[in-house]
């Protein structure tokens, strides 16, 4: 299981992006099977009662989806229609209104019209992509700047440039070999 990246735990929407990611060059798709996609809704809590292969691809065209959102507010540039079109409609897909609760304070909960359904979760992404965007969160999403890393964060802290220690590391260690390989031909160029 590869370490959440910095925001996730706040958004399912950034969390569903940095399921398609690379591994040493290699694409890896959390979702790449309907179980995958049932199960990684249910540990967002999202539960939909089971994705079948149309609603994983539906749910996977919303990833695309997000991703293209995410990058053009990272690049200050409008986002192309399509996206923000299957970002709309999965957010139309489920009639859910806004309830409050008051466990310990008020609270907002969406109360869907059709709960269990894939449509609730990918709705429910919707919602949330719609909210970082539209609010502060949005001026917080960045690309990690990790050669060969895909994925996205919230910068919470002003010097954070990468997902994960792993992806730090992997530019430190990559910055230390160039900077080696430097020395190496300065000093065979001085003999
Ligand atoms: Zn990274």
């Amino acid at each position: 299981m590869v370490t959440a990246a910095p925001g996730e735990e706040r958004s399912p929407a950034l969390a569903l992006v940095n399921t398609r990611r690379l591994n040493a060059g290699e694409e890896v798709d959390d979702l790449a099977e309907p179980r995958d996609a049932t199960e990684w809704l249910r540990r967002h809590e999202l539960p939909a009662a089971t994705i079948g292969a149309d609603d994983l691809s539906r749910l996977t065209d919303l990833r695309a989806a997000v991703r293209e959102l995410l990058a053009a507010v990272t690049e200050d540039r409008a986002p192309d229609a399509r996206a923000l079109e299957t970002v709309n409609a999965a957010a139309r897909a489920d009639a859910a209104a806004p309830q409050l609760t008051w466990p310990a304070g008020p609270r907002r909960e969406w109360h869907s019209t059709r709960p269990g359904s894939a449509d609730e979760a990918m709705a429910a992404l919707a919602r949330d992509t719609i909210d970082v965007v539209t609010g502060d969160l949005g001026g917080l999403v960045r690309p990690c700047e990790a050669h060969g890393c895909v994925r996205f964060f919230f910068r919470e802290h002003a010097r954070r440039r990468w997902c994960s220690t792993t992806c730090g590391d992997r530019v430190r260690a990559a910055r230390h070999q160039r900077l080696v390989v430097e020395q190496r031909e300065t000093s065979q160029g001085r003999s």
